[in-house]
């Protein structure tokens, strides 16, 4: 097993995390389904310096992600960042 985002071979008695899309299935190594969940974190808690920062750390983990990948962390972040956006205005305003 390969982790989709990274690339990187499963060792033995590692666990990867698998994730249901609507096109299959998804595996995640720990540290970027570690990273997936606290650039979700982020934007629920509406830190935006840490959400870009940890979306950075994980686009660079991802080196030849697959197009399944990121069509889902498409799908992942787009009401991740309207909610930061949101959030931004409100500031503004
Ligand atoms: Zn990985």
């Amino acid at each position: 097993m390969v982790c989709d985002c990274c690339r990187r071979k499963k060792k033995l008695f590692e666990s990867f995390a698998a994730i249901q899309t609507k096109n299959g299935q998804l595996n995640f190594c720990v540290e970027c389904n570690d990273l997936a969940y606290k650039v979700r974190d982020d934007a629920n808690e509406l830190k935006s310096d840490d959400y870009v920062l940890h979306l950075e750390q994980w686009k660079k983990r991802a080196k030849k992600p697959s197009k399944r990948f990121i069509e889902w962390q498409q799908a992942f972040l787009a009401p991740l960042e309207m909610k930061l956006e949101k959030s931004g205005q409100q500031k503004s305003e």
